[in-house]
């Protein structure tokens, strides 16, 4: 799963950065609205947390801009404390979640999986129906047994993201979109030596390949 976080304040932003990175998550930064803006129509984010008070353009501006141009990205918003105020604005512009500031990485780490879990309902079936189990914290795979299967980082961006999207063909580069952040060297190749990785390790049949377009997670059709 790929984040946008937009946050004007430096060294805030790159504690929440690399927090987020810890987590399991591909993030990409933005500092001012103008960036943000322009960053959540060009990628395919699958969240974005958003601070309210920006430099340019405010984070409402940017969210309503989204909104209207119907970018139903989830949307966390950070405001500023004790500010109801804000909150209200925030949920009335389209967000999904807000927090207020100041707050432990925990909890937005936990508010970001239940925005995804929330927007993507048929993911904890898609996963049990293999007789698995992705457990978020542990950034590992349960089998039904008990018995743990360690992920690397990829692995686990790689997974969340197909058992968010079941039975959908996936292509590579999209897969390799919503798996890498911006700057990294993005060869939609390397997803097959990872889709190969997981199928070692959790069963060949987990994803299938549909030659020519990409990759099927989950039960067969
Ligand atoms: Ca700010």
């Amino acid at each position: 799963m790929r984040l946008l976080l937009v946050e004007d304040d430096a060294p805030l932003r790159e504690r929440l950065r690399s927090g987020l990175r810890q987590a399991g998550f591909a993030v990409d930064v933005a500092a001012d609205g103008f960036e943000a803006e322009s960053c959540g129509v060009a990628e395919p984010y699958d969240a974005v947390v958003l601070d309210l008070g920006l430099p340019g353009k405010s984070g409402l501006e940017v969210l309503r801009g989204w909104r209207a141009e119907g970018n139903q990205v989830p949307v966390l918003v950070l405001t500023a404390r004790d500010t109801w105020s804000e909150r209200v604005d925030g949920l009335k512009a389209g967000a999904d979640d807000y927090l207020g500031k100041p707050f432990h990485l925990e909890e937005l780490v936990a508010r970001l999986n239940a925005l995804l879990r929330r927007s993507h309902p048929e993911a904890e079936a898609s996963l049990a129906g293999q007789g698995l189990r992705l457990d978020e914290d542990r950034q590992v795979a349960v089998r039904a047994d008990g018995q743990v299967v360690p992920l690397t980082g990829t692995e686990f961006r790689l997974l969340r993201y197909l058992m968010h999207h079941p039975g959908r063909v996936l292509s590579k580069s999209r897969l390799s979109e919503h798996v890498y952040e911006l700057d990294e060297d993005r060869d939609s190749n390397v997803i097959e030596v990872y889709v190969n990785r997981l199928r070692q390790k959790l069963g060949k049949d987990l994803i299938r390949t549909r030659r020519g377009q990409g990759y099927v997670f989950g039960e067969r059709d």
